[in-house]
């Protein structure tokens, strides 16, 4: 069986697992994924947590 890995899952890595889980829904075989993070949790630059707005971008999450 073919094996996918898929690295991230931010908004990318999720749209992916998305279409792969719409066409196993529609009877499509698909292969075996895997999806990794370095994150402890998932959603990207969209993980809001105590590090967001730590960096470079701080001051674009004060005015979010
Ligand atoms: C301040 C700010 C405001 C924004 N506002 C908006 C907005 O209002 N509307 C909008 O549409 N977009 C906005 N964006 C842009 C949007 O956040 C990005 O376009 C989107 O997050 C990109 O998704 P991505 O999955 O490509 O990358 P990311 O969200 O960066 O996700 C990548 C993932 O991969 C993981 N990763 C990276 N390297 C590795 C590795 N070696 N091994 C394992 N995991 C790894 C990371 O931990 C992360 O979870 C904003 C961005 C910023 C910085």
């Amino acid at each position: 069986m073919t094996k996918v890995a898929i690295i991230g899952a931010g908004p990318c890595g999720l749209s992916m697992l998305r279409a792969f889980e719409h066409l196993e829904k529609k009877g499509e075989k698909i292969p075996e994924i895997v999806c990794f993070d370095k994150q402890e949790d998932w959603g990207g630059l969209w993980n809001y947590s105590w590090r967001t707005g730590s960096d470079q971008y701080e001051k674009f999450y004060k005015i979010i």
